[in-house]
């Protein structure tokens, strides 16, 4: 493999259609060949669990899934094959956003890489689709829409294709939430080639239903499936409830102001809401929703991305195609509606490794949110009553576990991989359940009055009522229903309301109460509700002490980034300003210069010249030699 040496007019290496002839899609596999590809084009030393056995199936010539969580490094996957196969691969990606940055991304790196989407005029397509007939892209990336057009197909008829690469392969299972019909479009293409190429597919979504319709659907031969652990170790996760979620919100910014994070809101009032309280308090955010232009939102995307606004503030709407490596921390305003989404979505934080935190602000509130915007959700025409009945139950079941995720007292890590049918440890010590002390109490006299409370009541009522009857609460409401009338009002009058919620929430989860899943989550008892009524088992229960063991801000920055002392710092801090020069100058997001590791790992190793700096993790031959003269002079001092 040749390297492109600086100065080279033209920089990039350029693989004629029709190389490798006769061994069509087949490479007899070198294990030094795909280090080399990884160090020059990339920069690394060495393969993340899961790549190197994907990355030797394709080049085996075999079918492949791979299933890894957000950040594990997917595209690494094929983009190394791509480079050491003889044709062309086609990568297909639902996001214009997503392939544009793959695009830059491989071009900054020194691979020519081209894409083919809606963003492109008729015109631009055609010069895309003549220069890669010439063999000048190695790696294609194509929206779905398009495989099936005319000027595509009579590309594909004459052009070697090597491998077809599925990314982000969830969006053809009717199961998932983001199935896309022209992902079916596939299919068609690949059994129209006249010869079939490797294919090979990713995704982060690993449920079971959605693996088996990837392998069907796509038809994948004799695969190797690959499933890594969905344990994402640099990312800290935490649930703060009853407290003010403004002001909470606040001081977490302000504390991190320099950071760039999204925050989550479930509406867009709630968008527009936490933006202006940011903004109000001096601290840049922009918004992000579906109510809003396709201009202002790729406006503000862009800013977010460049890093010249370091807050998101968004719904769910934001987000899939973001491949922002730095984003350093991701709040939950709201609970999401299952912990597919916030895995997903608290997922976008730390995709360059170093640490980063997951926040969730939860208010019992929150579930009615979600369950008022699940009775909304529109289904499509073709769903027969029986399948709209159906998915309505996996929602409401869904979002039930989310609600436990944010009321556990257990390891939120493990409470999250388990959901995701992994084994774990029990304590993770990197989550505010691990790292808060907690007391012990004994509750079954409460519990009794709970329950007994719920059976005296004539009609069912939800958490809220039912804690303020026995908190003996002299609302409108309470005494408009007669609930002042019950035996058990203001029983547990010297315990606080939210405690009392926060006690019947952890019934539910035990299976002790069942509430129902409409929006009033009224409450019924189960058998195992008779077993504490009649005195046969007791309930013990732990609740957070005010003050936590370690204060996980604290532990941050020494996690992941080695022994950086206060010089290391200023360094990082030079280092990212210089970053940000070349990327306003260059046209290109920060991370695309270099990521946040990378620079850490700089500030770590501050080379002095030319081989030390290639020694840096992800620093390549083409970007030492299109930056690495810039950051040893930064490293200089000069
Ligand atoms: P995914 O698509 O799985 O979400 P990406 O492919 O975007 O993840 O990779 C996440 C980050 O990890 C990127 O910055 C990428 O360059 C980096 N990365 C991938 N593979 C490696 C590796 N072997 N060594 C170091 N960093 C890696």
């Amino acid at each position: 493999m040749r390297i492109p040496v600086s100065g080279e007019k033209e920089r990039f290496p350029v693989w004629p259609c029709g190389t490798g002839a006769g061994s069509f899609g087949v490479y007899r596999e070198d294990r030094l060949e795909k280090y080399k590809v990884l160090k020059e084009y990339f920069g690394y030393d060495g393969f993340r669990p899961g790549q190197e056995a994907l990355i030797g199936g394709i080049l085996g010539g075999q079918d492949v899934l791979g299933i890894m969580p957000t950040g594990a490094g997917k595209s690494i996957c094929y983009q190394v094959p791509a480079l050491l196969l003889p044709g062309i691969t086609i990568v297909i990606s639902p996001l214009i956003s997503l392939m544009k940055d793959q695009v830059r991304g491989l071009n900054e790196a020194g691979i020519h890489a081209a894409y083919i989407n809606s963003s492109l005029t008729e015109g631009q397509i055609r010069k895309a689709m003549e220069l890669a007939g010439q063999g000048r892209y190695k790696i294609i990336y194509v929206a779905p829409e398009r495989l099936l057009s005319g000027l595509f197909q009579e590309f594909l008829s004459r052009a070697e294709i090597s491998m077809v690469t599925v990314d982000e392969a969830h969006c053809i299972s009717q199961w998932g939430q983001d199935f896309r019909p022209s992902y079916l479009n596939i299919v068609h293409m690949i059994a129209g080639m006249k010869r079939r190429p490797v294919v090979s597919a990713f995704t982060a979504t690993a449920t079971e239903e959605v693996k088996n319709d990837i392998l069907c659907v796509l038809g994948l031969q004799n695969p190797r499936v690959l499933v890594t652990g969905f344990d994402r170790e640099n990312l800290y996760f935490e649930v703060r409830s009853g407290g003010q979620k403004d002001q909470e919100l606040l001081q977490y910014v302000q504390e991190h102001r320099k950071e760039s994070g999204i925050i989550y809101c479930a509406t867009r009032k709630n968008v527009e809401a936490v933006c202006e309280l940011l903004k109000k308090t001096g601290i840049p955010a922009v918004r992000y929703h579906a109510g809003l232009s396709p201009q202002e939102r790729k406006y503000n995307q862009d800013l977010f991305i460049f890093d010249e606004q370091p807050v998101m503030v968004a719904t769910n709407a934001f987000g899939m195609g973001i491949d922002k490596s730095n984003v350093r921390y991701v709040i939950h305003y709201n609970m999401p509606q299952s912990m597919e989404n916030y895995y997903q979505e608290a997922g976008r934080a730390g995709r360059d490794g170093e640490r980063a935190e997951c926040i969730l602000l939860y208010s019992p509130q929150d579930v009615r949110i979600n369950q008022f915007l699940l009775e909304e959700k529109e289904f499509r025409e073709e769903m027969t009553k029986e399948e709209q009945e159906a998915v309505r139950e996996r929602d409401a079941q869904r979002l039930k576990l989310m609600a436990f995720y944010c009321t556990t007292r257990d390891c939120l890590r493990g409470y999250i991989l388990r959901y995701f049918g992994e084994k774990t440890k029990r304590r993770c010590e990197n989550c505010s359940n691990c790292l808060k002390e907690y007391t012990e109490e004994d509750v079954t006299n409460i519990c009794k009055s709970i329950l007994s409370c719920i059976r005296e009541a004539r009609r069912s009522y939800g958490a809220g009522t039912i804690a303020a009857v026995l908190h003996g609460s002299k609302s409108e409401k309470i005494r408009g229903y007669g609930l002042d009338r019950l035996t058990s009002y203001g029983t547990q009058a010297e315990v606080a309301e939210y405690r009392l919620r926060e006690i019947i929430g952890e019934l539910t989860a035990k299976g002790v109460l069942r509430s129902t899943d409409d929006k009033y989550a009224t409450l019924r008892l189960t058998q195992a509700a008779e077993k504490i009524l009649e005195g046969q088992e007791a309930v013990v229960m732990k609740f957070s002490r005010a003050e936590e063991k370690k204060a996980p801000a604290q532990k941050k920055k020494k996690q992941t980034s080695g022994d950086l002392d206060a010089a290391g710092w200023q360094l990082f801090e030079r280092l990212r300003e210089l970053r940000m020069q070349i990327a306003r100058a260059e046209k290109v997001p920060p991370y695309i210069v270099f990521t946040d590791k990378t620079l850490m790992d700089m500030c770590l190793k501050k080379p002095k010249n030319r081989a030390e700096m290639l020694s840096v993790s992800g620093v390549g031959a083409a970007k030492y030699e299109k930056y690495g003269e810039q950051f040893l002079e930064g490293i200089r001092g000069r």
